[in-house]
């Protein structure tokens, strides 16, 4: 009798973008006409095209395993030294961190799900409300909490609210928890956080033998020079900190899968006997059992990105999609709602109108505008009340959008 892995059972049927998606079906069945309009602002995905100097270097990579001599089999677990090397000096001069404390992935969904593997059970793990559910749902997985109530919180977590009195960056929690996930700027609401607001949690972190779990997937749409873009940024983040990173968002790669995890050595966690166990050598070897590394023509292309040509295009696809961000920002606040991110990040989390609720702005916007949001209620219970309108769209989707919001209250 094969025995399954009674955790998943507590698993809410990954409701959120099933039910957009059902929503927007029967939507377009009853109004076929009107649906050809629609215009999706949902589902966090780029839009535009992959960048020439990525192309290039992944053409000639592709080619390269055509000949005897340059061709490539079983490469590194952990990342080749190239991109290693590239990612330390571009991404991390002066923070500290060496090439060896990168470890090469295809992406930041799986590695932040399996960054689980090499942590015990029993640990107390912080979670942000309204929250990327990748966190969720991997601790549900392995067993980190009970059931669900009827709000979807899952027993054993502890929740942290992030709500516009905290401008989305939750307060310091009082009891003791084990590790933290922070995401900033942050996927669903757009907010960054400031130095200051991350110094307290490193300082958390440290007392409390924490680990945070740093998620940077967005750090490259940071406009304010005074926002960290690392938590290494931050002093004594070595000593308490794991950091993931993504070519998805910046370079355009969710097709393509490319991240990295940066673990800095001096990182520790403790044993059954309260030893220090350096969470460095575990990821390593965990990396070295379960993955054979990240495809060679794809490492190549992701170290395009650091060339002067790769830089300059990363930034005008930045420059774009924040482009949308204020104008979409522009338009829901003409509405006269309010409207929160959007400035360091490529998401707009904008209040409900009086007396509508999350689901209640989606189908509104949907059969009004012909317009797909993400319901804030989705991402957690404190994200009722509250819409994500996402910037990743070409210009054009933009401003037809502006001009639909303006007709809709
Ligand atoms: C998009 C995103 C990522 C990146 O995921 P990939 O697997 O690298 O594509 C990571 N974290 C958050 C919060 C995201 O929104």
């Amino acid at each position: 009798m094969a025995r399954i892995n009674d955790h998943f059972l507590k698993l809410k049927a990954g409701y959120l973008f099933p039910e957009i998606g059902r929503r927007v079906s029967a939507y377009t069945e009853a109004n076929s006409e009107k649906a050809a309009k629609l215009i999706r602002c949902g589902i966090g995905d780029v839009t535009e095209p992959l960048p020439q100097a990525v192309r290039d270097a992944m053409k000639a990579a592709v080619d390269a395993q055509g000949h005897r001599e340059t061709f490539k089999g079983y490469g590194p677990e952990q990342g080749y030294a190239f991109l290693r090397e590239t990612v330390a000096k571009e991404a991390y001069a002066d923070l500290g961190i060496t090439a060896d404390e990168i470890f090469i992935s295809d992406g930041s969904k799986c590695d932040t799900g399996n960054m689980l593997d090499i942590f015990g059970p029993g640990n107390k793990i912080a979670i942000t409300d309204p929250v990327y559910p990748v966190y969720v749902d991997t601790n549900v997985m392995i067993g980190n909490t009970g059931e669900a109530d009827e709000n979807g919180a899952y027993e054993g977590l502890v929740y942290l609210p992030c709500n516009k009195e905290n401008q989305f960056v939750p307060a310091i929690p009082e009891e003791k928890v084990d590790l933290i996930y922070l995401c900033y700027p942050n996927n669903p609401t757009g907010a960054s956080a400031t130095r200051a607001q991350l110094e307290a949690w490193v300082a958390y972190a440290r007392k409390n033998k924490a680990i945070i779990l740093y998620d940077a997937a967005y750090e490259a749409f940071v406009q304010d020079p005074e926002v960290p873009r690392s938590i290494f940024e931050i002093e004594g983040a070595h000593d308490c900190a794991v950091e993931f990173r993504s070519f998805s968002k910046n370079g355009g790669f969710t097709g393509i899968r490319c991240g990295y995890v940066v673990i800095p050595k001096g990182l520790v966690g403790y044993d059954a006997q309260g030893g220090e166990v350096s969470i460095h050598s575990l990821w390593s070897r965990r990396t070295s059992t379960k993955f054979n590394g990240a495809s060679y023509p794809v490492q190549k292309g992701a170290e395009a990105i650091f060339s002067p040509e790769g830089k300059a295009q990363v930034a005008a696809l930045i420059e774009h999609y924040m482009g949308n961000a204020k104008l979409l920002r522009q338009a829901c606040k003409d509405l006269g709602l309010a409207v929160f991110g959007g400035v360091n990040a490529p998401y707009v989390w904008v209040e409900c109108p009086e007396g509508i609720d999350s689901w209640g702005m989606f189908d509104k916007m949907l059969e009004e505008a012909q317009v797909v949001i993400t319901p804030g209620s989705g991402f957690g219970a404190a994200g009722e009340g509250y819409f994500r309108i996402s910037a990743f769209n070409s210009r054009e989707n933009v401003e037809e959008v502006c001009r639909r919001l303006k007709a809709l209250l």
